[in-house]
This record gives structure tokens, C-alpha cells and sequence, in this order.
């Protein structure tokens, strides 16, 4: 059974399980909701489940479905660009628009649909209007309010929430092989974000984290510790960033592959799938610096927590934080102050300030 391989979303599936029972689906499905929690491996095997009713996994229309060669299996995901590109969705239109080989549904899932441009949704629009019958389209987005209205109004939406911290740690460390320990925080820190905590788990800043609670919370912190561990945190982004790179190089051979051969990609082509590449790599830089003030953040909650004698499973550190955080200074109003700076700072992060300068400014006034 593949629904076993999807984890949380209970009501969601059981909706989907109904829809599959009744054998009358919509003719365009919305799943949305946060980054990495499952949404395109659900619509995989609700693709699977229209085909075969109990979603086996090793009969033979499963087992092409999974594996993408299924004739009436259609996954389209942006390349390069970041863009779903006209091209590309005129392509998927003419497979599902096929005479129909047999009385199985066709399925067209449409990965990342927020980032659909306007002649592609415009394509995309004509035949979500007048479906051909016994074709299912699952457009999957993180965000359904980036979706173009006029193509998310003609779709049913199926909403994907956050998972447990449990649910993320097994993941991390059963689908991605990560370290249980390094999980097990990644997974609190991201609270439920599956795609926020692989970035955390497999990221640079994690190693940090001694350093920081020793810097942040002991009575003799220098300026010079404070400004050393800023320069740190702003190392390990870049680091994180950089390490996006070997994959961009991988991506745009690929893309020559493509167009026939290296130096055969249209300068403009090219040019677009470079910026697509850049924005990647500093929204990854960007995003350490959150996951930093959020584990900054963590830090001075655990000692609020251990000041109030709170049950140890709750404190995110407690290896390293039990035996130090009360006394050395650390008060219920330095908690208190340090919280609203951390926030503050992320503000400030938001909106383009220099991210070192602001965490910089931050580990001097808490
Ligand atoms: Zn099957």
C-alpha cells in the first residue's frame, strides 16, 4: 500500500481515500501548503489509487506511475528558470489530450504551480475550463495565494498542514539518512517544515550551536566573542549557499544536454536559468540567518523554561543548557528582552538589512 509511505495528514488522506471509494474525482485538484511535507508524493499515489484502487505499489500501473513511465502519468516540475515555461505545458496538454488508449484516468501533476508564468497558465486555462474526460489534473503549490486566481478558482483545493516534530525527525533520518541527533533539533527548530529542516540538518550552522549557547548565555560574553560568533553564523550561509552550486552546475549541463550540446543554450535561456540559480543560493544564504535567530530564540526560551522548572522534554537544549542557564544573569527580563530583539532582528533581515550587521547589532544589546 503506498498511502503507508505518506506520514501525518490524516484528514487529508482520509479525504482523498473517500474521493477514490466514490470514483468520481474533480477534473483539477489544489494540494497546497507548506514546503516538503509530502504534497507531491501524496499526488503521486493518489495518481497510483485513481489507477488502482488500493494504491498496491507493485502492480504493474503502480509500479510505472512511480517510476514515471506510465503513458496516462504526466509530472511536470519548473527547470532552470524556476518557471513553468509555455513550452513545457503545451507539451503536457497535447499528451493528456491523446485519444484515449484505454478507460484508466490520465494524470497531470504540476509541481511548484506558483510559479506557472502567464502564457503557461494561460495555456493551462483553456483546457481546465473544458477537460477531456477522465483527466485529473493536481497542481501542487506551497503557497495557494501565489497561485493565479483564475487557475486555482477552477481547481478543488486540498489543504496540507504542518507535521509533528516526531513525524519530521523520522523522516530526516529514515528518508534522507541524517543523523538522529542533528534531526531531532532540526526538527524542533522548523517546527513542522520538513524542507526548512533538511535545510537546518544538512546545513553548516547546526555546529554552531555550542558555541552559541556558550557565547550568548555566559556571564563573561566579550564583545569580541559576540562579534566573532556573528561573523561565524554569516560564514556558515555563505557556506550553505556556495553548496547549492555543484547542483546549479549539474542542472545547467543538463539544460545544454538539451538544447544539443554545450554552448548551444540561448544566451537569454541561459542568462535566466543563471538568475534563477543566484536567487536560489541567497535565498539559502538568507534562510540560515532565520534559522540562526530562531535557534537564538530557542536558546533563551529553554532558560525561561528551566527558571519555571518546565519538564526537560520540552527545552530544545537541554544537553547543553540544564546545568548553566539559571543564575549568570540570565533573568526573566533578559529573556524577555533578548525574545523582542530576536524578533526585531528578523525584521530588520526582512527587509534588507545586512543580515550580519543586523545579528551583529543583535548579540550586542541582549
Ligand atoms: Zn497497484
Amino acid at each position: 500500500m503506498l498511502w503507508g509511505r505518506i506520514k501525518g495528514h490524516d484528514e487529508t488522506l482520509e479525504r482523498l481515500d473517500r474521493i477514490i471509494e466514490l470514483g468520481r474525482p474533480a477534473h483539477a485538484y489544489l494540494f497546497f501548503g507548506p514546503r516538503g511535507v509530502g504534497k507531491a508524493t501524496t499526488a503521486k499515489v493518489f495518481a497510483a489509487a485513481l489507477n488502482c484502487k488500493s494504491a498496491c505499489g507493485t502492480c504493474s500501473s503502480c509500479r510505472a506511475i512511480l517510476n514515471h513511465t506510465h503513458t496516462d502519468f504526466h509530472y511536470l516540475a519548473p527547470e532552470g528558470s524556476r518557471t513553468i515555461l509555455r513550452g513545457q505545458v503545451m507539451d503536457l496538454l497535447h499528451a493528456v489530450n491523446l485519444k484515449q488508449q484505454s478507460d484508466q484516468y490520465k494524470v497531470a501533476v504540476i509541481d511548484d504551480a506558483q510559479v506557472l508564468g502567464p502564457e503557461a497558465a494561460n495555456a493551462l486555462l483553456k483546457t481546465l475550463e473544458e477537460p477531456p474526460g477522465n483527466v485529473v489534473f493536481i497542481l501542487v503549490a506551497d503557497d495557494a495565494g501565489q497561485v493565479l486566481p483564475t487557475i486555482a478558482s477552477r481547481c478543488q483545493r486540498v489543504r496540507f498542514g504542518a507535521l509533528s516534530g516526531d513525524i519530521v525527525q523520522d523522516i530526516l533520518v529514515n528518508q534522507h539518512g541524517l543523523d538522529p541527533d542533528r534531526a531531532r533539533l532540526a526538527a524542533k527548530l522548523a517546527r513542522g517544515m520538513v524542507g526548512d529542516a533538511i535545510e537546518i540538518a544538512s546545513g553548516t550552522f547546526l555546529d554552531l550551536r555550542e558555541r552559541m549557547v556558550e557565547v550568548l548565555l555566559s556571564e563573561k560574553r566579550s564583545i569580541r566573542d559576540r562579534v566573532a560568533l556573528a561573523v561565524e553564523i554569516s560564514e556558515a550561509a555563505k557556506a550553505d549557499g556556495e553548496s547549492l552550486k555543484k547542483n546549479q552546475e549539474d542542472e545547467l549541463a543538463k539544460m545544454e544536454g538539451y538544447a544539443g550540446g554545450p554552448g548551444k543554450l540561448s544566451a537569454g535561456v541561459k542568462k535566466k536559468i543563471i538568475a534563477g540559480h543566484k536567487r536560489d543560493s541567497a535565498r539559502r544564504e538568507r534562510a540560515v540567518y532565520h534559522h540562526a535567530l530562531v535557534f537564538t530564540a530557542a536558546i533563551f526560551r529553554d532558560v525561561l523554561l528551566i527558571n519555571e522548572n518546565a519538564d526537560k522534554k520540552f527545552i530544545t537544549n537541554s544537553d547543553l543548557i540544564l546545568e548553566r542557564a539559571p543564575g549568570e544573569g540570565n533573568t526573566r527580563a533578559r529573556v524577555a528582552r533578548a525574545l523582542t530583539r530576536i524578533e526585531m532582528a528578523g525584521r530588520r533581515i526582512d527587509q534588507n538589512v545586512n543580515p550580519l550587521m543586523a545579528l551583529e547589532n543583535l548579540f550586542f544589546t541582549i
